[in-house]
C-alpha cells in the first residue's frame, strides 16, 4: 500500500489504500492547507519530478535541497566528523543518487530535526543509512509515522559526538531545537537554526515566530528564552533552512541584537 505525502507541507504518513482525508500539520494554525485544497504524492511519483541539488558551504558542512523545490522548500544540512555524519533537518525527496552519494561519503550515523515541519520522509531515510532519528520529546504528537528508529530526548541538551549537541530552544514549537556544531566555521562554531531562529531576508538580522504563513507571533518571554539556551555556546555563523538564508559572521552579536529588536517590538518600547 502506499505511503502518501502531503504536497503542501511534506509529511509522509503510514501506508493506507486511500490518500488520508486531512493532513494534521496542515490543518493547525503553524501551517495551511493551499486555496487549491489538499493534494498527496508518493515518494515513487516525487522520483519522477523532483531530484536533490547539494551545495558545499564549507568544509564537512553540506547543503541538501529539493529541486525544483518541494512543499515547504527547506533544505537540510550534512555534518560531517571524524566521529561520523549527521543529517540535520530532513527533506522529502530521497532518490538513488542521493543515497548512493552519501554512502560514498561515509553514510549517516544519526538524523536530528529541528521541528515537526521538517519531519517530512525521516523514516525512509533512517531505512536508506540504517541510523537513528534523534527528537525532542515535546513534540512526540506531531509525529504521524511512528517507527523504532525514533529516539525522544528529553530536557534542554543532548550531546551527539565530536562537539555537536542539540539545543531545545522552544519557541516556533515546544520541543524546537537547533543544532550546534562546534568544530564548525573552523572551530568558531556554528548554528543549525532551521526556522526556530529564522535568518531574516536581509541576512543581517534573525526572526521569531509561532506561524510564519499565517504571521502569529511568540511572547517575549519565549524569545527571551531562546537567548537563555544559546547563552552557554560559542558561535560565528547561524545556517537558517533555505539554501540562501546563513548568517556569515558574528551570529552571537546577531542572535542577541535580534532577540532585543523583537522582545522591543512587540513589549512596545521600540525607541523610535
Ligand atoms: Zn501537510
Ligand atoms: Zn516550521
Amino acid at each position: 500500500m502506499p505511503l502518501y505525502i502531503c504536497t503542501a507541507c511534506g509529511t509522509q504518513y503510514p501506508e493506507s489504500a486511500k490518500a488520508p482525508v486531512q493532513c494534521a500539520i496542515c490543518e493547525e494554525e503553524r501551517q495551511y492547507v493551499p486555496p487549491r485544497g489538499q493534494t498527496w504524492t508518493t515518494l515513487e511519483a516525487l522520483s519522477q519530478s523532483h531530484m536533490n541539488g547539494f551545495h558545499e558551504y564549507d568544509t564537512g558542512l553540506i547543503g541538501i535541497g529539493s529541486q525544483p523545490s518541494f512543499a515547504i522548500g527547506q533544505r537540510a544540512l550534512l555534518i560531517r566528523t571524524d566521529g561520523g555524519n549527521v543529517l540535520w533537518d530532513c527533506i522529502a525527496t530521497l532518490d538513488a543518487a542521493t543515497v548512493n552519494m552519501i554512502k560514498g561519503l561515509g553514510g549517516l550515523k544519526a538524523i536530528a530535526i529541528s521541528h515537526p515541519h521538517f519531519y517530512t520522509t525521516m523514516v525512509e531515510w533512517a531505512r536508506a543509512f540504517d541510523c537513528p532519528i534523534h527528537l525532542n520529546a515535546a513534540d512526540r504528537d506531531w509525529i504521524l509515522r511512528e517507527d523504532g528508529a525514533i529516539r525522544l530526548w528529553q530536557g534542554d541538551t543532548f550531546k551527539l559526538w565530536d562537539g555537536v549537541t542539540l539545543v531545545r530552544c522552544g519557541g516556533h514549537f515546544p520541543g524546537g531545537t537547533v543544532m550546534h556544531w562546534a568544530g564548525g566555521a573552523d572551530g568558531r562554531g556554528i548554528v543549525c537554526a532551521g526556522d526556530i531562529l529564522t535568518v531574516a531576508t536581509d541576512r543581517k538580522w534573525l526572526s521569531f515566530m509561532r506561524s510564519y504563513p499565517n504571521f502569529i507571533p511568540l511572547s517575549a518571554r519565549e524569545v527571551e528564552h531562546i537567548s537563555k539556551a544559546l547563552a552557554p555556546f560559542r558561535f560565528d555563523m547561524i545556517y537558517g533552512h533555505y539554501f540562501d538564508r546563513v548568517i556569515a559572521k558574528d551570529a552571537k552579536r546577531v542572535l542577541e541584537k535580534s532577540v532585543a529588536r523583537y522582545v522591543a517590538a512587540v513589549n512596545g518600547t521600540r525607541g523610535y
